[in-house]
């Protein structure tokens, strides 16, 4: 599916993997998921940007990110234009799976159980993403 897109960024599976660790390349190459309440953004709250682990593309700020206390880092929006939404029919479920636009890094998913005003959650893997202080 989104290997198959033409994404602005584009490295073949070696470079990947060179540029990536094993975590990081599990979650962001092949939709994997880190186990909740393990990642190092799940409690972080900070003030600055959350860039794709990937590409460096900004993807978040750190006024969207709430305690969700779902287990991953939670934000209700996310940069205009940054993510791209993917329908995901996997695990007999129906989801959004979101991916960096700029490189296709599967980031999570987004869900419409959000408890700010955006009523969305953008469920993230930390893996996916590292941090920007400002
Ligand atoms: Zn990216």
């Amino acid at each position: 599916m989104s290997s198959s897109k033409n994404f602005p960024i584009k490295k073949s599976e070696t470079e990947w993997r060179n540029k990536l660790n094993d975590e990081e390349f599990r979650i962001l190459r092949q939709k994997g998921t880190e186990y909740p309440f393990t990642g190092k953004y799940n409690d972080h709250f900070d003030k600055g940007v959350y860039k794709c682990k990937g590409c460096d593309s900004p993807l978040y700020r750190s006024e969207y990110k709430f305690d969700s206390s779902c287990g991953w880092p939670s934000y209700d929006q996310a940069l205009p234009g940054a993510l791209l939404f993917i329908k995901d029919t996997s695990h007999d479920m129906i989801r959004t799976e979101i991916v960096c636009a700029k490189c296709g890094g599967h980031q999570g998913h987004v869900f419409n159980d959000g408890t700010t005003t955006t009523g969305q959650r953008y469920c993230v893997n930390s893996a996916s993403i590292h941090f920007d202080g400002e």
